[in-house]
């Protein structure tokens, strides 16, 4: 009897909003080029952190040597 939560991997973080630590929902970031998820509280959609995605394609990889480079 396993419901559809199984899928559902939103870990908890606090929103400073609600003022305790909600589940969270993930939404990519708007922005062109840009890797990052934001993470938005479930209950009032507050961004309350954000995560960036592991690229594993070779661009991914090449922005990171360019980014260590730059270091
Ligand atoms: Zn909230």
């Amino acid at each position: 009897m396993s419901r559809q939560f199984k899928e559902f991997k939103a870990s908890e973080l606090h929103c400073p909003k609600c003022g305790t630590s909600q589940p969270v929902g993930e939404r990519a970031s708007a922005v062109p080029g840009s890797q990052t998820i934001e993470l938005l509280c479930f209950r009032c959609a507050t961004v309350v952190g954000h995560r960036t995605v592991i690229d594993h394609s070779l661009g991914g990889k090449l922005a990171k040597l360019v980014g260590k480079l730059l270091k």
